[in-house]
């Protein structure tokens, strides 16, 4: 899953990336809202974390620009501002959540998820494609009821992929899903997480598209 943090204070940016990206996200971060705006555009992320507070654009205003063309992108906004009606007008501008300054980074991942969660079709916190269930809350796989040990990256992986069931993803859109943009990424990074997993789930579950990239099956 790809974070974009529009965040202008840098340590609290430097601070969350950190954070984020420990937990397995990948997670940029942009200090401006036209910047924001670019990037949305450009190379859409699945959550935006939207500080209210930023040098050019006011975020409120922001969060409007970025409605007018991506209706369902899940944003979250973080205020520093403690007033009801930022969150009000926040709300009313089509923001998904809201998280008011200081937060605990472990209330901040509960959030995310329950936006993650609205990214997959079924919408609930678990998705199942075969004898294969993924379980977002608790960050457990298992494969007909047996527990499977993955490494954070592995289980962003096969999470994007079980999202997308049915659907060939190219090695880009992995690769964005799964890295920061200032990540040194070698160049069989991909095809070596998805030889463990393949050693994990079985060879046949995860398909290789030629040239393009990888799919699971719908059962
Ligand atoms: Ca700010």
């Amino acid at each position: 899953m790809q974070i974009l943090l529009v965040e202008d204070n840098e340590a609290l940016a430097t601070a969350l990336l950190k954070s984020l990206q420990k937990e397995g996200y990948a997670a940029n971060n942009v200090a401006t809202g036209e910047a924001a705006l670019y990037v949305i555009k450009t190379d859409t992320p699945d959550i935006v974390i939207l500080d209210l507070g930023l040098p050019d654009l006011d975020g409120i205003n922001v969060l409007k620009r970025v409605r007018k063309t991506h209706v369902d992108l899940p944003v979250l906004l973080l205020t520093a501002r403690s007033g009801l009606d930022d969150r009000i007008i926040g709300l009313d501008s089509g923001a998904d959540d809201y998280l008011a300054k200081p937060f605990e980074m472990q209330e901040l991942f509960a959030r995310i998820r329950v936006l993650g969660r609205r990214l997959n079709t079924s919408g609930s916190a678990q998705i199942k494609v075969g004898n294969v269930a993924l379980d977002i809350n608790n960050n457990l796989v298992s494969v007909n009821g047996n527990e499977l040990d993955l490494s954070r990256k592995e289980f962003m992986l096969l999470k994007t992929l079980l999202e997308n069931a049915g659907r060939v993803l190219t090695r880009d859109t992995l690769e964005s899903r799964l890295y920061n943009w200032d990540e040194e990424v070698a160049s069989n990074a991909l095809e070596v997480h998805i030889h463990h997993l393949r050693k994990k789930l079985g060879v046949d579950f995860i398909h290789t598209v030629r040239g393009i990239g990888y799919k699971v099956n719908k059962p």
